[in-house]
């Protein structure tokens, strides 16, 4: 935790474009040795950036949902694995922002004061993407709880202070009842019983770990025992719209990088550069025209009026939020594809940026929200057929 916070500024595009640069050099380093880019992370705890969601009431710089995805989008066009590594954080609070409560407040003080940083575990091993169905076990004990369990792909864990994490109570009836978590990271009760070794997003420190009677204090739960998934759907345009705008960012890097190198790039058997081969410039107008697409459903899912979906339907609100998430990053992995096809084989070589954006691109087709359970959803509620009904399919 660094102690070298600056005052809360609110523009939080500016901040990622001033440290774009920097962040860009050093990312095929951190990328070729799998560490963990904590410079990268003090550098934006120190400019205020992190606090850029915390409410100025709360001496926060109050970001909107635009503002966050556009510095998001411009930091992993520099550095995908630090938008990713802090991609939880700024849009997790303002998630717990729109639940509020003692945890929150308690965040906001030492992310605001201290310079905290928020990593997120709701994933687990056997259960996957399926977020709303936590094994890890939340036991009440005096004072607070203690929580049993694993979590797997735990993003930004290295640079973590509090970890944002679920787990299930069992009520009266013997049910689960999901629940939120926001503690800080405690000395003993959480190991990590993997490193994260990974071929894409390989700097983001997304370890594995075990919760062994790791306790929480009762202040320190957000939301009601249950509440998670309507926890989820109130909040759910800042999750996914932020995850979307880290993957649609690897893609405008990867656009911008492949039109400037075709520009000033011949071959011996040209007499002019590779930009004037039709080939490359259908592509390159295939990627923007994908881009193009993926950039209007954001920024249309960003400028909805949210409070009114939710209001009107949120599960509804949910899936299209979900639709918008696969769709942004399914055609930022198709644009990085046809990147890769217009360098050419040089794109594959180790020291070339492409390879690293195709393979750290990959990583928005399995983060989630999960791709089946979202065509699913959203198809049963397009036709009118209960989304939650079981068996779910019949005959
Ligand atoms: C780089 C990276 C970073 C991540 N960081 C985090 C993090 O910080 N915090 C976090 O909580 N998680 C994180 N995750 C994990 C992520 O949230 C998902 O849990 C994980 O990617 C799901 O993958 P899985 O292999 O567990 O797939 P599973 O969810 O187990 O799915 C396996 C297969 O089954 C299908 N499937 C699964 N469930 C269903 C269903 N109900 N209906 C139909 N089909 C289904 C899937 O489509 C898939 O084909 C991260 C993942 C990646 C790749």
């Amino acid at each position: 935790m660094t102690t070298t916070t600056a005052p809360a500024r609110t523009d939080a595009v500016a901040l990622a474009t001033e440290l774009a640069g920097t962040f860009a050099e050093r990312a095929a380093g951190h990328d070729r040795d799998g560490s963990f880019p904590q410079e990268n992370i003090d550098e934006l705890v120190a400019s205020g950036y992190m606090s850029m969601t915390v409410p100025p009431e709360h001496g926060g710089g109050g970001a909107s949902l635009e503002e966050l995805c556009r510095a998001q989008q411009t930091l992993a066009a520099a550095c995908a694995n630090t938008a990713f590594a802090v991609n939880m954080h700024v849009h997790g609070i303002a998630m717990i922002a729109g639940i509020g409560g003692e945890a929150a407040t308690r965040a906001y003080r030492s992310i605001v004061d201290d310079g905290a940083v928020i990593a997120g575990g709701f994933s687990e091993p056997g259960v996957g993407g399926n977020w709303w169905h936590p094994t890890t076990k939340a036991e009440p004990v005096p004072g607070g709880y203690l929580l049993n369990g694993r979590k797997g792909f735990f993003t930004g864990f290295p640079a973590a202070d509090l970890l944002f994490l679920s787990a299930a109570l069992t009520d009266d009836r013997g049910l689960p009842q999901p629940v939120g978590f926001l503690a800080p990271k405690p000395e003993r009760g959480v190991r990590v019983t993997g490193e994260w070794d990974a071929a894409g997003m390989r700097a983001t420190g997304s370890h594995s770990l075990a919760l062994e009677d790791f306790f929480v204090p009762a202040d320190r739960m957000v939301g009601e025992p249950g509440a998670l998934p309507l926890m989820f759907m109130q909040g759910v345009h800042w999750a996914w719209c932020s995850f979307a705008s880290v993957f649609l960012g690897i893609a405008r890097g990867a656009l911008d990088l492949v039109v400037r190198e075709q520009r000033g790039r011949t071959l011996h058997v040209l007499d002019r550069t590779v930009a004037h081969l039709p080939g490359v410039q259908f592509r390159v107008a295939e990627m923007r025209t994908r881009y193009a697409a993926a950039e209007a459903h954001l920024y249309q899912a960003v400028r909805a009026d949210h409070d009114d979906a939710v209001a009107a339907d949120p599960l509804g609100h949910y899936i299209e939020m979900s639709v918008m998430k696969n769709s942004v990053c399914r055609l930022a992995h198709e644009v990085v594809t046809l990147a890769m096809q217009v360098q050419g084989g040089s794109a594959l070589l180790s020291g070339h940026p492409l390879q690293r954006m195709y393979r750290d691109v990959v990583a928005g087709l399995l983060v989630p929200p999960n791709s089946d359970v979202t065509a699913e959803w959203s198809g049963k509620h397009a036709l009118g057929v209960p989304v939650f009904a079981e068996p779910r399919w019949e005959g």
